[in-house]
């Protein structure tokens, strides 16, 4: 491969491994750029190579959370499940890799500490904490939306003796819990895939719980092969659908692709009974694509009240105590507006005669000891300790490195009253920079797969009209940037989005701006958005 840029020691360098790095790797190398990615980890796989806990597997079903670039890869790769487990993802991921020969420009266990532009020479300079210094004209960030796990801040926690695993840093080998007694904190979508699994191994599970969530049934099973048949036969066809047709991008699984509605655009003039058959429905077939079914769901506090009231009936029906159903119906936020869980007997788990709920809200914890937690009236001992406490989401590992743009404009100064972006993709003041479903896109409201592909195809096509051009910097303004986080804003406010309290608003780490990160208006508006910028000469981007 043939460098442009002589000057530089690659065209393009890649920040990070997962789906993201991948296919931004393979893209530069179709156009003929010489690429190097860095990676953290000692493999490919990004958000699955790192959250390897008990039972962690994708809440979108395997055939729309995967590749549709390439069909022979499409029709080639066998899903054996309905929602891939974390191991069969990364099998996948590693699959890509060595079919399109990446891993040889990729350096792994190396960790980009820092970037800067210099504006003299229009390149970027990555500093690796292997000590490697490596420039390229173009910096992108594959860095993840979930990629910086949060541990808490906890008294005490590190005096804890026993056994202590972080969900999202996962050991490599296996975890055997049986005969053991184990405390959970934390009741986000990593524990409640968990807290099933864990709970039929271990001798006595406690869960504390500070927040209920709301959690549907995946409904998780084989995939027939007749139907994954007649299914990639209409592959096209249901693309097309992920990428235009819905908001999220995930959620049809017929075999006939075809424009799905809402079954119904608002829930008024809909009776009790008529309401509770629709959502009913989706609840027997599974999956986050329940929050579907009646349009204004996340726009309408009456109709997300009713879905609520849905949804809580079904956890006192599945759960025998009173008491712990009461303490798990979550009421402190809109349905949807925290990322919905998708679980396989979550609820179900606190009938076992082996798990216990601690309702935190009720018993505060005073603090970790060397052999349990302490609460205020009891003491509750275990032998192991499994934080599933989220992450620093969609901000956390961007400036987590030295980013300076433009003059020596630092990324973390920028961002100190939140992410600001023209379409998610690029800063004003920081010029040949993308990120990658960054903060202002549709992001982690959607099939990540989906987003990437579109992000990743868009910078290509930037990269494109650049050569075109005979330009070496493109940068977006700052009026550009305004007007989107204004746009941004705007979408998120006609929701419920901001009164979730959610990793979404950045709600879960203390001091953290509270800003709605991602683009809220879904990915086929998105996709409009961007084609129409493409189409306006590259509107808000500025090229020299
Ligand atoms: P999360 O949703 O942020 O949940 C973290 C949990 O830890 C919350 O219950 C939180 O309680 C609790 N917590 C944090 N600090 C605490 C403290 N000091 N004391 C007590 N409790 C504390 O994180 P997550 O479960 O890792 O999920 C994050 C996102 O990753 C998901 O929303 C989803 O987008 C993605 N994910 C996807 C999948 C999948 O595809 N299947 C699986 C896992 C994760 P509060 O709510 O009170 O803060």
């Amino acid at each position: 491969m043939t460098r442009t840029d002589q000057k530089s020691d690659f065209d393009i360098i890649i920040v990070g491994a997962g789906f993201a790095g991948l296919y931004m790797l393979h893209r530069a190398h179709e156009m003929g750029l010489s690429a190097r990615v860095f990676e953290a980890g000692d493999n490919v796989g990004g958000t699955w190579y790192w959250n390897r806990y008990p039972g962690a597997r994708c809440d979108a079903e395997s055939l729309a959370y995967s590749f549709s670039f390439d069909s022979d890869l499409e029709q080639e790769w066998q899903w054996t499940e309905r929602y891939a487990t974390q191991a069969e993802i990364l099998a996948y991921a590693e699959h890509v890799a060595d079919r399109f020969d990446l891993r040889r420009h990729i350096s792994f266990e190396s960790t980009v500490d820092g970037a800067r532009y210099d504006d003299s020479t229009n390149l970027w300079s990555v500093t690796v904490d292997t000590g490697e210094v490596a420039s390229a004209p173009f910096l992108i960030m594959a860095t993840g939306c979930l990629s910086v796990p949060l541990v808490p801040d906890i008294e005490g926690l590190e005096n804890y003796k026993g056994k202590r695993y972080q969900a999202s840093l996962w050991p490599h080998e296996s975890v055997d819990f049986s005969n053991q007694t184990i405390g959970v904190i934390g009741t986000g979508s990593s524990a409640i895939q968990a807290i099933p699994v864990i709970a039929q191994q271990a001798e006595h599970l406690t869960v504390f719980q500070r927040t209920p969530n709301f959690s549907v049934p995946a409904v998780n099973a084989s995939l027939d092969d007749s139907w994954v048949g007649a299914f990639k036969k209409n592959y096209r066809e249901h693309r097309r659908f992920h990428k235009l047709g819905l908001s999220s991008g995930f959620g049809d699984l017929e075999i006939e692709a075809r424009e799905r509605q809402p079954d119904a655009m608002t829930a008024e003039g809909l009776s009790d009974a008529e309401f509770d058959a629709m959502i009913e429905a989706r609840w027997e077939q599974g999956g986050a694509y329940i929050l579907g079914t009646i349009a204004d769901t996340l726009a309408n506090e009456t109709t997300n009240a009713r879905f609520a009231d849905f949804v809580h009936r079904k956890i006192r029906d599945i759960v025998d105590d009173p008491a712990t159903a009461d303490a798990l119906c979550p009421t402190s936020h809109p349905i949807g507006t925290k990322r919905i869980c998708v679980d396989t007997d979550y609820y179900a788990t606190y009938n076992r005669p082996n798990v216990d709920l601690v309702n935190l809200r009720e018993e505060p914890i005073i603090r970790i000891t060397e052999t349990g937690i302490q609460l205020p009236k009891r003491h509750v001992a275990f032998d192991t300790l499994v934080l599933a406490t989220g992450f620093d989401a969609m901000t956390g590992a961007l400036l987590k490195m030295n980013i300076q743009g433009s003059n020596g404009q630092k990324l973390k100064d920028k961002w100190a009253e939140g992410p600001r972006t023209y379409l998610g993709l690029m800063m004003a003041g920081f010029p040949n920079l993308f990120t990658i479903t960054g903060p202002g896109s549709p992001s982690v409201l959607s099939n990540m797969l989906v987003s990437i592909e579109q992000h990743v195809d868009f910078i290509i096509s930037l990269i494109t009209h650049m050569r075109d051009k005979n330009s070496s910097r493109i940068e977006t303004s700052l009026q550009a940037e305004d007007q989107w986080v204004n746009h941004v804003n705007d979408i998120a406010n006609a929701t419920l989005f901001p009164k979730g309290g959610s990793w979404y608003l950045g709600a879960n780490i203390p001091g953290k701006p509270r800003v709605f990160m991602p683009y809220a208006a879904g990915v086929g508006v998105y996709r409009e958005v961007c084609d129409e910028v493409a189409a306006d000469n590259y509107r808000g981007f500025i090229l020299s």
